[in-house]
This record gives C-alpha cells, sequence and structure tokens, in this order.
C-alpha cells in the first residue's frame, strides 16, 4: 500500500495535471476525469474505483495502480444528552482523533481535529496537555466530514464545518488548505466557503496568509483574555504574539463584505470574568467587525480553573449587551461526553 498514493490527499487540480501527464503514454487519460473521479469521491463517497462506472476501464486500472481511497474507521461513538455525537476515529497508525456532530434543526455541524494533540500548550485546555504528537494530513481531515456525515440518517446534512476539535490548524497550515480546497471543490463535496470557521490561537503570520487565501474561510481567534498578563498566563501564544500586535492583525484582516471575525472569550471565575474584563473586551475590539462567543470554562478533572457562576456569566454578558455588544453564552456542547470544546483528549496508541 505504501507506494500508492491516498487519493483524497490530492487536490482536483493536482490529480488533472497528474493525467494530463500520464496522457503522454500509449493511453490517454483525460484530464476531466478527475472530475468525476471528485464527483465518485464526495458526492457519491464510494469506496473503491470499480465503483466509478462511467470512467473506463484502462482508466479505471490506472487509477489503481498508483492510488488507494482512504476512510475512518469508527472506534468510539458516545451520544450526548443534547444530542451531539462524539466519535473516536482511528487513524492507519493506530492513534485517534475525535470529531463531534453537532445537530441543529436549520445548522448541524461538525466539529473536526486538525492534529493529533497540540503543542500550544494552553494552561486550560486538555487537548494542550496531550502536547503535539503529530499532523494530520488533508485525507484525515476530510474523512472526518465524510465518516460523520455518513453516520447520519439519510437525508441529514452538515451546514457548518468548525475547526474547533483537538489541534492548532494554522500550525498544520498546508494540509489544512487543501483540505478546504477539495470540501469547499464544486466537482466534489462543494461547500461553501462561509460555512466553514477555522479557529485560531493567535499565530499571527498564519493569520496574514488566510487573508490572503483565495479560498475565505471564516477566522475566529481563541482571545481567552483582554491583558496580556491574563493571556500569556492561559495561552503561551500571547509572548511572541501578545494582544496589541493580535488586534491590530485582525484590525487590518481583509473581511469580504457581510462578514465577521468571530473572537471566542472563555469566561474563567475570578480570572477572566469580571465586569472590568468586559470593558476591557469592548475597548479591545472597538471599531472592528467583529462576533464575540462566551464559553463558560467547562471544569474538567484536575483543572486549577473554575467554571463562572450562571449569575457572573449573564452579568458579563450583560456589560457586553448595554454596550451595543451582542454576545451569546454557548453553553458546549457535549459536556456530559467529554466532547466539548477543549475536552478532546485522546491519541494515545490503542
Ligand atoms: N486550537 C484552536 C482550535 C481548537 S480549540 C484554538 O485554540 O482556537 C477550540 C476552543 O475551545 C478554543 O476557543 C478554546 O479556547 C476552547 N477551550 C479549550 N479548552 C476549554 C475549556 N476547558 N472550556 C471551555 N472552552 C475551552
Ligand atoms: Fe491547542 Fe486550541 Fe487547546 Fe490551545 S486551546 S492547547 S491552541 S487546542
Amino acid at each position: 500500500m505504501s507506494k500508492l498514493h491516498n487519493i483524497k490527499n490530492w487536490t482536483r487540480q493536482k490529480l488533472r495535471e497528474w493525467m494530463a501527464e500520464k496522457s503522454t503514454t500509449n493511453f490517454k487519460v483525460k484530464e476531466f476525469r478527475a472530475d468525476q473521479v471528485f464527483y465518485w469521491l464526495y458526492t457519491q463517497q464510494v469506496g473503491s474505483f470499480s465503483e466509478m462506472n462511467n470512467i473506463g476501464r484502462e482508466t479505471r486500472k490506472i487509477l489503481e495502480e498508483n492510488f488507494w481511497i482512504s476512510s475512518l474507521e469508527k472506534a468510539e461513538k458516545q451520544q450526548s444528552q443534547d444530542g451531539s455525537i462524539k466519535y473516536r476515529l482511528l487513524l492507519d497508525d493506530g492513534l485517534s482523533i475525535e470529531s463531534v456532530f453537532m445537530p441543529h434543526t436549520s445548522h448541524n455541524t461538525v466539529c473536526v481535529s486538525s492534529q493529533v494533540g497540540c503543542g500550544m500548550g494552553c494552561d486550560f485546555c486538555m487537548t494542550g496537555t496531550m502536547g503535539l504528537v503529530r499532523n494530520l494530513n488533508t485525507a484525515e481531515i476530510i474523512d472526518q466530514v465524510l465518516t460523520v456525515l455518513k453516520d447520519q440518517p439519510e437525508g441529514e446534512k452538515i451546514r457548518n464545518i468548525v475547526f474547533m476539535g483537538m489541534g492548532e490548524p494554522f500550525h498544520n497550515y498546508q494540509n489544512l488548505m487543501q483540505a478546504l480546497e477539495i470540501l469547499t471543490d464544486e466537482h466534489g463535496f462543494n461547500f461553501s466557503q462561509r460555512r466553514i470557521t477555522v479557529s485560531t490561537s493567535g499565530l499571527l503570520p498564519k493569520i496574514r496568509r488566510f487573508g490572503e487565501e483565495k479560498i475565505k474561510a471564516n477566522l475566529a481567534i481563541s482571545l481567552n483574555g483582554v491583558t496580556d498578563n491574563v493571556r500569556s498566563k492561559l495561552m503561551p501564544v500571547n509572548i511572541p504574539y501578545n494582544l496589541e500586535k493580535l488586534i491590530k492583525v485582525c484590525r487590518e484582516f481583509p473581511l469580504e463584505s457581510r462578514r465577521r471575525i468571530t473572537f471566542e472569550y472563555i469566561l474563567i471565575r475570578d480570572l477572566t470574568d469580571s465586569i472590568k474584563d468586559a470593558k476591557g473586551l469592548i475597548s479591545l475590539l472597538h471599531g472592528m467587525k467583529f462576533k464575540i462567543n462566551l464559553i463558560p470554562f467547562n471544569s474538567v478533572p484536575g483543572s486549577k480553573y473554575l467554571s463562572p457562576s450562571q449569575g457572573q456569566s449573564r452579568k458579563f454578558q450583560k456589560y457586553l449587551l448595554d454596550h451595543g455588544v451582542v454576545a451569546p453564552i454557548r453553553i458546549s456542547k457535549g459536556q456530559d461526553i467529554q466532547g466539548a470544546c477543549g475536552q478532546l483528549v485522546i491519541g494515545a496508541k490503542a
């Protein structure tokens, strides 16, 4: 198998070029076959080349000699009381990752991982305690969406894809961008760019680069603190890329019309949940096109931080509202199955 390429790591463009090259031999592989292959892989989600029945036998043979089609095995599936489903998916090398399906009448969402573990070391985050085990390849990112979709009752659609599972997506930039290119490809999954959100802890050079990409997915920033003091304690990334620099890059970020940057802000008792913090948040983001999601800290076993009281979360939210900022409190889905944000932690060899 090792000599073969996993076809889901290849963009349609790359496949077209490869096919054009193949055509110089005694048999002509036509470039548009790449479009058909994409249709079969991502619209029909077939698992073998033999099922691609509008592609000639010769071409299918060439494909089989050079490629294989991956899929992810569902190792575990846990359903939460709130309806969300956490999957543990097995990778080829025995490691596993987690993806979460979050149902909603109008906008089912899949939360995907970009790495096994994460190297950013945020102090409040369970995934962070694993360290970085490895990057996911493009196919492993795409296969999460396909596996979760396939497991839903027929007719269920996925409206949003959020990169808020395990890992720092901008630490795995190239594979992430290829995955976005394939997921949004009109000949394949044809997912809307507006419905994909990539969340970063704040890797500034990559945020800038992301703004220049042809693919315009949404940007979310895990802010979590409004002073360098607090933010650096929570998120080591704030040491090289402090708040002043982060906010400057966000202000300069090119936004399509009617788009905003999402800021995720964790409310931690007595650390980030005071009215002074709410005030700080408003002045930090003043004048920007933004949305804020308030996330009450999920208590995790052994964590040194505490969840805020409901009353304090409401007060914080009300202060923002009184100053013209609507900020929903996102009660993380799947808390009872440890499937909520920042609670994804696994990855040891099975
Ligand atoms: N690594 C990226 C994306 C994944 S983290 C990032 O940090 O943006 C997804 C979100 O979960 C982040 O906004 C993070 O701040 C939040 N999070 C992590 N641990 C949490 C916890 N224990 N309680 C609540 N939110 C948490
Ligand atoms: Fe990594 Fe995001 Fe967790 Fe920080 S919050 S350790 S960047 S997954």
